[in-house]
């Protein structure tokens, strides 16, 4: 038999069920999108170690999914160090990123990221935002980074670049309200990654495994772009035919290093 567990407490579900109040009596709180199997639950907060544990996050990051039976919702972990996330704690939002219930626990800062993507972007089911540090480079300069190698096939589609100066003016960089988000969400438009300057990037994918993989191998590519441009010269990067043909045969083989890399979690 399997079982099942409500991402949200069973009264929260029962009274926002009419969209009542919250205890502040302001914002309506939000039913929640249906129980989720606890390896779901288990398999998100793995995917947060895993990227502690690969470099893509440090003390900050955060990774979310769709909710399975509810496009409209999401569950991501309340805001804590990656490296720290179990299942027990992991909340749902709706797209607007209100908790269907908080339990006293505060979401991350700049979950609108995350809200907002998924509002614009129906083929995406995971995000992955964090500050991997040799990717961080690539925000700040003129050259663009492209796909070095075929295990970063996604980038050859072009990586866009959000300066938050340019609509926001001077700000403390952070994505904190749904504006910033969905400007974020525009620049991302329909590519797999997008860097925010002098601050991290997104990767987003159909899937967990996929969104995982994608923000591991960013971080990988970076470090060979670097490389190769103190090597001189241009760079013979993967062009956008060979990108799509390359990351077709990727979007099939993501199990792999998924299985991989959460054995280690354990080791
Ligand atoms: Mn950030």
């Amino acid at each position: 038999m399997r079982l099942f567990t409500c991402a949200c407490h069973a009264q929260s579900f029962f009274a926002s069920a009419a969209h009542s109040p919250d205890a502040a009596g302001s914002n309506p709180v939000p039913s929640s999108g249906g129980p989720v199997a606890p390896a779901v639950l288990a398999d998100l907060a793995a995917a947060s170690r895993i990227l502690a544990q690969q470099g893509v996050f440090d003390a900050f990051g955060h990774i979310s999914l769709r909710h399975p039976t509810d496009p409209k919702r999401f569950l991501m972990a309340r805001s804590l160090a990656p490296a720290l996330v179990t299942a027990d704690d992991i909340m749902e939002f709706d797209l607007d990123c209100v908790a269907c219930e908080s339990r006293g626990r505060s979401g991350f800062f700049e979950r609108f990221i995350h809200g907002e993507i998924y509002k614009a972007r129906p083929d995406v089911n995971s995000i992955v935002h964090s500050h991997s540090p040799s990717v961080v480079p690539f925000s700040l300069v003129q050259s663009p980074m492209r796909a070095m190698y075929h295990n970063a096939a996604f980038l050859a589609q072009g990586v866009p670049v959000f300066d938050i100066r340019e609509k926001f003016g001077q700000t403390d960089m952070l994505v904190g309200n749904h504006t910033k988000g969905a400007e974020l969400a525009r620049v991302l438009a329909d590519k797999p990654v997008a860097l925010m300057r002098a601050h991290g990037s997104v990767a987003v994918g159909p899937s967990l495994q996929h969104a995982v993989f994608r923000a591991v191998y960013t971080e990988v590519n970076a470090k060979l772009q670097l490389q190769a441009s103190m090597l001189g010269g241009p760079i013979a990067a993967l062009e956008p035919e060979e990108g799509a043909l390359a990351d077709a045969v990727n979007l099939n083989v993501v199990q792999r290093p998924w299985e991989l890399w959460k054995q280690r979690l354990e080791g």
